[in-house]
């Protein structure tokens, strides 16, 4: 379970910062009629993917086990790593996009471990200990690795890792969504709808 067993728009942290998807209206324009509006479908309006045998979506989120993406076989690419984000994943994301894929969902979660490596960092070098690694080695790999994938917030991070893809892959439909763990639908940060009202978002004039 959550830590916040009401979810996240109850959730005093996430709440002001995230909005409902709660019908296709809800859905930016940009990406009805899309293999992100499927996703969303499948998880907040129990509308079931329906398979078409190439890649259509790449799904990047986090490894955490509390949250399974509703997808059918042979409909997604999916990088889990955690906090979802895809440093160091940008040669797998190249990949998916020669295969077709012009769609990628970003999914950000609440209550992520991400945010709390400090917390767990005795946990990691104690394992690495128990792996034959020597104090000093475990300590230097945690403390380089933990600046690689640590967070501050789940929904800046969202934001910092879109505007970082965007800048390497301009020309492919990059969706920021966050997921709450209680529920499992999917929610927009409200930082996305002031990016889309922007006048120079890429595309907004064709789509
Ligand atoms: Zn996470």
């Amino acid at each position: 379970m959550a830590k916040n067993p009401l979810g996240v728009t109850r959730n005093v942290h996430f709440n002001l910062r995230l909005k409902k998807l709660e019908n296709v209206d809800d859905i930016p324009e940009r990406w009805r009629g899309t293999p992100i509006a499927s996703f969303i479908g499948a998880h907040n309006f129990d509308q079931p993917i329906e398979p078409s045998g190439k890649p259509e979506l790449l799904i990047a989120t986090c490894i955490e086990f509390r949250f399974t993406p509703k997808i059918p076989s042979m409909y997604a690419y999916v990088i889990r790593r955690a906090s979802g984000r895809l440093v160091g994943s940008e040669f797998t994301m190249v990949y998916t996009m020669s295969q077709g894929v012009k769609h990628v969902v970003l999914v950000g979660h609440d209550d992520c471990g991400m945010t709390k490596v400090s917390q767990k960092r005795d946990a990691m070098i104690q394992t690495l200990k128990e792996q034959g690694w020597s104090e000093k080695r475990a300590e230097e790999y945690v403390a380089n690795e933990a600046g690689r994938y640590a967070i501050d917030d789940e929904v800046d991070s969202l934001e910092s890792e879109f505007y970082r893809l965007l800048e390497l892959f301009p020309n492919v439909e990059i969706a920021p969504l966050f997921v709450s763990l209680n529920s499992h639908r999917l929610y927009l940060p409200t930082w996305y709808m002031e990016y889309l009202n922007r006048p120079t978002v890429p595309g907004k004039a064709n789509r």
